[in-house]
């Protein structure tokens, strides 16, 4: 199977990726949500040419041509380059989930049915009391039996120690801890904002309570602070949601740096990578649990690739609340029920974007028909300088054989 041409569609801060095959079949997916504008002109001025006129079928498939862009393109690895490659990736993955009619979790190996699910709050903005509020609501509700909460802050230098104001960390532990007691378990989000000593100290407060997963607790490139911290505490720490490729991975686990991974299929430059990352995790005996902090796309695919690499470690990471910009975003909504999620057999994602929402977009388009007309552009100026190459020979074959050269 053949791309014959890439879409983008960006409706801040989501960017949605849909790819032609040359026989008409299509596929979804979509860039790391957050600066989509930008990843959507990396997918255009930088991928588009790697994956027009690839045969997905050959030798490697989308590994190999995933392996392929981030080869050709290293002098841009980072961040961006992964943001977008996410977005051609999965709707790679999506075609061709759709043309052997199954889902993408079963593509990869995997099996569909219910995903278990931790309710993820994204706020600090609670107290300890209308933290514990909403999430026995949401167990009340759906059944969730683990929550993340934030704590430390997310504003100001990392790993600094700051609060959202001065105590919270502490009262949010505290109440939530005790509340969750034998209802469901506390997992913690300081995006880096401790230091090893603050942070050892919330971490044994968090075990105190019989917490199960205190994650980024240092900056996350600190890996000798986030080791140090790893090292003190028994409740395990997880990094992993800011890195691009397979190999941050390898220094995290290389570094002693965490305990869980968390491979975020947007963010590490799509499917087949985090699939890498998560098998990597299993065949090596380590935790690993997906991150996905919006309802976006990236929540189904997530659940897809617990399904795919099983393994040990949290449940699957699900934003309590649908963000006004994810909600319009594909049907059918997810589900939760009794903690779980239910991952159909219908065939790819098992998700359709809305039109409404696709039509609302910025929409631009790499076709191949594009990309040979531009080849046809330049053998005809390579024809045309080969004809005027060849006259300016004649001209000189003649003035030599008229000795007036
Ligand atoms: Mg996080």
């Amino acid at each position: 199977v053949t791309v014959v041409r890439i879409e983008t569609f960006v409706r801040e801060p989501v960017g949605v990726v849909r790819v032609t095959a040359a026989d008409g079949a299509t596929g979804i997916g979509q860039v790391a949500p957050y600066h989509a504008a930008v990843a959507a002109l990396v997918v255009h001025e930088q991928l588009a040419r790697h994956v027009l006129g690839a045969d997905l079928d050959a030798d490697g498939g989308i590994d190999a041509l995933v392996a392929r862009c981030r080869q050709v393109e290293r002098k841009f690895a980072g961040s961006h380059l992964s943001r977008a490659l996410a977005g051609v990736d999965t709707a790679l993955w999506d075609l061709r989930a759709r043309r052997e009619g199954v889902p993408v979790c079963v593509l990869a190996g995997g099996r569909p049915g219910p995903v278990e699910v931790y309710g993820s709050d994204m706020s600090r903005r609670w107290t300890g009391a209308e933290q514990v509020r909403r999430l026995l609501e949401a167990h009340e509700r759906h059944g969730y039996r683990a929550f993340k909460v934030k704590i430390g802050t997310a504003v100001g230098a990392r790993g600094a120690d700051g609060d959202e104001w001065p105590g919270r960390t502490e009262e949010v532990v505290d109440a939530v801890g005790g509340a969750l007691t034998g209802v469901a378990a506390l997992l913690v989000d300081a995006n880096g904002a401790f230091s090893p000593a603050r942070a050892t100290e919330v971490g044994q407060r968090v075990e105190g309570h019989g917490g199960v997963l205190v994650e980024e607790p240092c900056p996350h490139d600190d890996l000798v602070a986030n080791a140090e911290v790893a090292a003190a505490l028994t409740v395990p720490v997880a990094l992993g949601e800011q890195e691009h490729d397979a190999v941050g991975f390898q220094r995290i686990v290389a570094a002693r740096a965490a305990d869980v991974l968390q491979p975020d299929v947007g963010y590490v430059g799509g499917f087949a990578t985090a699939l890498a990352v998560a098998r990597a995790a299993v065949g090596a005996g380590l935790a690993w649990t997906p991150h996905a902090a919006n309802r976006s796309l990236v929540a189904v695919q997530a659940l897809h690739l617990r399904a795919a690499a099983g393994g040990v470690g949290p449940p699957v990471e699900l934003a309590l609340d649908v963000a006004p910009w994810a909600a319009a975003l594909f049907r059918p909504a997810l589900v939760v029920v009794d903690g779980h999620v239910e991952l159909t057999d219908a065939p790819g994602w098992g998700v359709e974007v809305d039109p409404a929402w696709l039509a609302g977009a910025r929409r631009r388009t790499s076709a191949l028909d594009g990309a040979r007309d531009r080849r046809a552009d330049v053998r005809h100026l390579v024809a045309r300088a080969g004809h005027g190459a060849r006259r300016v020979t004649r001209g000189a074959a003649g003035a030599l054989r008229r000795g007036r050269s």
